[in-house]
């Protein structure tokens, strides 16, 4: 799809678009949100789609002359036409920053993991959350990458990231 539901967000169609008209220099992002399964266990699936939302919201108000993508379940890609991976690291470290600082108030359900069990905490409760994203990023510049290559250098890039101990941006 050229636009994705949840997000709003464009989606891996339009992205392939994208990568086909980039010239030769460019960087991309790559964004993961951090333990967000246990947040789905933690929260329910509904507000993990609440939060995935607001963090969508953040990553396409990045800024940066960045395009921002939904590329599949809670990761998402930023492509920035033109601009060299030290130009638009400031603009990921701001909003990594800015992810990492916000505070959402959800209403928890207080689940039980065992879902045999019946949970005595069935009230809702308000609740001050908060989640990080790791990003990995490269560039096109000085290589004979293609887009792909770079996306994947980027996920490397990411994985590193998410090691090192993640809420952080890898090259
Ligand atoms: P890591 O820090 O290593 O990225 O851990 P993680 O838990 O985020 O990684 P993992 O890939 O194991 O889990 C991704 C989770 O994201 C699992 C899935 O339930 C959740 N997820 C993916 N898409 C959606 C969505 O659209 N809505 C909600 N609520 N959750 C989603
Ligand atoms: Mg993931
Ligand atoms: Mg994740």
């Amino acid at each position: 799809a050229y636009r994705d539901e949840l997000t709003g967000l464009a989606g891996r169609r339009a992205l392939r678009e994208q990568l086909e008209k980039l010239g030769s220099k460019y960087s991309i992002a790559m964004l993961d949100i951090d333990f967000f399964k246990k947040f789905n266990d933690r929260y329910g699936h509904d507000v993990g789609d609440l939060v995935l939302k607001m963090v969508a919201g953040d990553i396409a108000k990045a800024g940066g002359g960045s395009k921002a993508y939904r590329y599949g379940g809670e990761e998402f890609t930023l492509v920035f036409s033109g601009k060299e991976v030290a130009e638009v690291k400031p603009t990921l470290e701001v909003l990594r920053e800015a992810i990492a600082e916000a505070v959402f108030t959800v209403r928890s359900k207080n689940r039980s993991r065992n879902k045999s069990k019946k949970s005595i905490h069935s009230a809702s409760a308000r609740n001050s959350v908060k989640i990080t994203v790791s990003i990995g990023v490269a560039g096109s510049h000085g290589t004979e990458n293609t887009p792909e290559e770079v996306i994947k250098i980027a996920d490397k890039a990411l994985y590193r990231a998410k090691k090192q101990g993640r809420n952080r941006v890898s090259t």
